[in-house]
This record gives C-alpha cells, structure tokens and sequence, in this order.
C-alpha cells in the first residue's frame, strides 16, 4: 500500500469534521479530493460515501459573466444578504485556465472579502488548472463536500469564457449570468449558447448615469429573448437590473430565483434535471478514466508524442492516429473491439 501524504487524517475524522461543519476540516477533505495520488482518490472516495446521505440539499446557483462585470463583488454582496436571510453559503470557482496557484486563496479573499470573514460563509479558492475534465470532477466533489456540512446555497463561478459554463450548467440548479449596461445595439457580445443556459440575467452596474443604458439594454435583451424556444424547464429566462456595488436589485434577484424553485420543484424537473446531472457526472467519470487509462498504457504512451505532433503538423489525420492509437491500445490489453 502507497503511504498517504503527511498530514492526512482517518475517513471518519473527515466525515465527523464535516457534519460538525468545521470549516478547518472542510478544507481538508477538499483538498484531498483535488489530489490526484491514488491513495488520496481512493480516501476522497471513502469520505464521499459516507457523506452522500448528507448531500442534495442546496440550491445550487452557478454564475458567469466576462471578467470585469462584477462577479466577485456581486458574490460579496449577494452572499452576504443570503447569511442575513440566515442561509449559509459556499462559494466554489470553476477556472480551467487559472494559472493560481498558493496565491489564489489570497486572491479570492480580497475578492470577497466581507464574505471571506463571515462566519456563515465558506469561500474555497479556485483549484489549480487543470484539464476541464479534472476541474470540474473537483468542483463536484467540493459541492458535495460543502452540502454535507450544512450550506444550503452553493454558488459556483465561472470565467465567462470557454466550456466551463457548459460545465457549471451541468452541476446547478439555477443559471445566472451578469451583464453590464452597453450604449451600442449590439447585444453585449454575449454568446448565444450561454444566452441559452441563462435563467436569470442580472444587468450589473445600473447606476446613476448608468441606469438609462441599463435600462435601454434590459428592453433590448428581453426582446432578444423572445425569439428563444421555451426551456426544457418551462421557465422563461428573466432579466433583473441592479449594482452589487451599492446592493441595488438583490431582493428582486432573490424573488426570481425562489419563484425558479418553487415552480421548478412543483413541475418536477428540480428533481428530473438532478438525476440527469448525476447520469452526466457518472459519465464525464467513465470518459475521462477510459481515457487516462487508455494513455498510460505503455505502447500508446511511446507513440502517442509522434502521433500527435503528425496531428498538429497535418501529416497524419486525426481519425488516422486514433485508430493507430487504439489498435495498439487493443493489442496491449488484449481485447477486441
Ligand atoms: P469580476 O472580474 O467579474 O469578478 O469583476 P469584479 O467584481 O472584480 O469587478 C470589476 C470592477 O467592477 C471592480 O472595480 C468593481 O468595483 C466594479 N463593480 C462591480 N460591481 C459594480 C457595480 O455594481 N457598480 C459599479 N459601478 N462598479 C462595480
């Protein structure tokens, strides 16, 4: 047996930490879940047994927006009136492109700094990059983690760039997307697809002289959103103006997505779309240990270099080099297809 890093503590002080909502303890086991050492996958897997009867119990709301439209300070500000409400709250991050390191928990707590201090609060500070695959096996076991010790809301950030909105949407039960007020006619450069997974769409920074153009882009939008099909849930996507800044429009954006869960756990898709969530993690599982799997093998791991540099150079087609690859992949471990 491999020996556990230093520092490592047995399954059920874990589990017990946990329930007892120790935020120390928390911490730790979240780390072990983003360790990648055999022996840590194997312990994380143990704890999360034991704490899945805990688990399912949040709303689980995930945020996106472009850099800069406020998404850490609308997280401060919206975190801090759910701990009014009395609901405890934990903040996850989902950044495949991070380049953070040790830094980031220092980045994320200025970040969010009043709600760093609150004692109702967990802020977890983004993991490290990582392939999406990877990332977003961390933030689901990081969700789990935290509705075992007890947060009822769980938000999840993403940068408003690449798939990891596609990811994020596959792990919530309510999509937000921030935008700022834009004078042009152009809808904001907002991409269509991220649009679409949208259920509420808060207009940040609609302020003072900026309230006019929010309000012009709020008209703008809404007709925008007219001309998409209706969502699998029924819901219609629903814009609310407000500043995180000066904690305009929060009650407002409270309102709608309490009305989102209300309606979406009396029609039964809440329940629906949890279970099909589940169906999707248990295959991004399967894909990406088929995968890891299949290139740790030795002939595949020789070849594989060439190969892809054949790929990247258009000598050989990608179709080719998997089949290549495959074929060696079958006769190292003896099976056939
Ligand atoms: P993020 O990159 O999406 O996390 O954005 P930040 O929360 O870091 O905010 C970017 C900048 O916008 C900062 O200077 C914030 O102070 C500012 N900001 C955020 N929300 C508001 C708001 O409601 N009104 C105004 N005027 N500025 C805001």
């Amino acid at each position: 047996m491999t020996p556990s890093p230093k520092g490592r503590l047995p399954i059920d002080t874990y589990v017990q930490g946990i329930l007892d909502q120790n935020k120390v303890i928390l911490s730790k086991a979240i780390t072990v879940s983003e360790s990648t050492l055999l022996s840590d996958r194997h312990l994380s897997r143990e704890i999360l047994k034991k704490l899945l009867p805990h688990t399912g119990n949040s709303f689980r709301i995930g945020i996106t927006g472009i850099p800069g439209v406020g998404k850490s300070t609308f997280i401060d500000t919206f975190g801090e009136f759910l701990t009014k409400q009395s609901l405890r709250v934990a903040v996850l991050a989902i950044d495949p492109s991070s380049t953070y390191s040790q830094g980031s928990i220092l980045g994320d707590k200025t970040r969010m700094h009043r709600l760093a201090r609150n004692p109702m609060a967990y802020v977890r500070p983004s993991p490290t990059a990582g392939s999406l695959g990877g990332v977003s096996r961390r933030t689901r076991e990081a969700l789990l983690l935290c509705e075992a010790a007890g947060y009822e809301m769980i938000l999840i950030e993403t940068v408003g760039v690449g798939q990891s909105e596609v990811a994020v949407h596959h792990m919530v039960d309510a999509f937000l997307l921030l935008a700022i007020p834009h004078t042009g006619d152009e809808l904001q450069g907002i991409k269509r697809g991220i649009m679409e997974m949208a259920d509420i769409i808060f207009m940040n920074k609609a302020e003072n002289e900026l309230l006019a153009s929010a309000r012009k882009s709020k008209a703008q939008l809404s007709q925008a959103l007219r001309l998409y099909p209706p969502k699998e849930s029924g819901w219609k996507t629903k814009l609310v103006i407000g500043s995180a800044l000066h904690q305009l429009g929060i009650d407002q954006l409270w309102d709608r997505l309490c009305e989102l869960k209300a309606r979406s756990q009396k029609n039964g898709y809440w329940n629906n779309n949890r279970q099909q969530q589940a169906l999707t993690w248990m295959l991004d599982h399967i894909r990406s240990e088929l995968e890891s799997r299949f290139l740790e093998k030795d002939l595949v791991a020789r070849r594989f270099p060439l190969l892809k540099q054949g790929v990247l150079d258009q000598e050989i087609s990608p179709i080719q080099a998997a089949e290549e690859l495959l074929a060696l992949w079958q006769s190292e471990s003896g099976t056939t297809p």
